[in-house]
């Protein structure tokens, strides 16, 4: 089946997933629904290598990146940004009185081992949000390494933005030590937008309980509670429908493997990057590269738009760049369920289109 959003997400969503999402309603508060919720956790933990529990939230991503930081800083926050999603956890921070620094590397390139060790030896920080996926300029960050510097100061939380890479690409959060890991629904996970997913730690737990102005609906600790003293039900009204979907989904995923679903993300971008070098220019520092989607420097100045209406005219389509990066660069995602061929397909669609030769 040929696919048609090549958009970092949404992304195309399986017909069999569509129709769980249309499954007949139930109770919230029956055992029915605790049941399901608890299936999806354990699902997830195993997505998630980790034993941490499983706090599903009903909204997109961004609900929890502002539930993290405000509901677990409890002296000062540290965002560190290399492009709009990172920033947007800082704007979250401010908004929400925390104190919060921001620190920056060109877009383009990764934040650093280096750059954060400095910064956390000054002792000023309880909080450190990384992005792993960076949306905007294709950067995949070495959240391992940087584990392993964080591990050096006790007192850290530590939460990755995984929105983009959760599913498509492997995070083992309890050897990096991550207390917070939230993915959206939408992106590699392959549902339609509207439900999110984090995972939440003991460490992360006991800083929450630190914390008095948690807010309400994003409070992290009150999720959790409700999982651990209501038998894993939900604060308010969750996404029954995406509830029933994700977990049919999460079946499918590890009945791929997801060691092999992580290699065909691989090979996915494999494809695209040969691609890109072949017509233009990968746009990001070669050396931290994603496998979700791949960011291309326009080289040949093309009018992004005009190819993309031309490609939705054959039922295709894909990013413009993001923000400053608009026509400047372009965005394919390879994340989700799509196959080898499908990538392919949309290729050769642009070749076509572009009267490039065909290989
Ligand atoms: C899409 C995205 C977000 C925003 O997620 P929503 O689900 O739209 O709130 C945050 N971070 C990254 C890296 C993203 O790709």
């Amino acid at each position: 089946m040929s696919k048609r959003l090549f958009i970092p997400g949404p992304i195309d969503v399986n017909k069999d997933v569509l129709e769980y999402m249309s499954t007949q309603v139930i109770s919230h508060r029956g055992k029915e629904a605790s049941k399901i919720q608890y299936d999806i956790s354990k699902k997830l933990q195993s997505l998630f290598y980790t034993n941490s529990e499983i706090l599903l939230s009903t909204s997109s991503g961004s609900g929890l990146m502002e539930g993290s930081i405000r509901s677990c800083t409890s002296k000062r926050a540290v965002v560190f940004s290399c492009g709009s999603f990172g920033k947007r956890w800082y704007k979250m921070g401010v908004s929400n009185m925390i104190p919060v620094d921001l620190f920056e590397v060109e877009l383009g390139k990764a934040i650093s081992p280096e750059m954060v060790d400095k910064v956390l030896s000054t002792g000023k920080y309880d909080l450190i949000t990384i992005t792993h996926n960076e949306t905007s300029t294709g950067i995949t960050n070495p959240i391992e390494a940087i584990g392993e510097v964080i591990k050096k100061y006790e007192d850290i939380i530590y939460c990755v933005d995984a929105v983009s890479s959760a599913g498509g690409i492997k995070i083992e959060v309890d050897k990096i030590g991550i207390d917070i890991c939230i993915t959206s629904v939408q992106k590699a996970l392959g549902l339609p937008p509207g439900m999110s997913i984090c995972t939440f730690s003991n460490k992360a737990v006991q800083r929450a309980k630190k914390v008095p102005y948690r807010g309400t609906y994003f409070d992290l600790l009150a999720m959790y509670e409700y999982i651990v003293n209501k038998n894993y039900q939900y604060p308010s009204t969750p996404s029954l429908s995406h509830m029933f979907a994700l977990d049919f989904q999460l079946n499918q995923i590890l009945k791929e493997g997801l060691e092999n679903r992580f290699l065909r993300h691989g090979e996915m971008a494999n494809i695209v990057r040969s691609w890109a070098k072949e017509h233009f220019q990968i746009f990001t520092d070669e050396n931290y590269l994603s496998n979700t989607l791949t960011v291309v420097k326009n080289t040949k100045g093309i009018s992004i738009s005009k190819l993309n209406d031309q490609l939705k005219e054959r039922n295709l389509e894909i990013a413009n760049g993001y923000g400053e990066l608009k026509e400047k660069t372009f965005r394919i995602s390879h994340m989700g369920d799509y196959s080898v061929d499908d990538v392919k397909d949309l290729l050769n669609n642009i070749d076509e289109i572009l009267g490039f030769e065909k290989n």
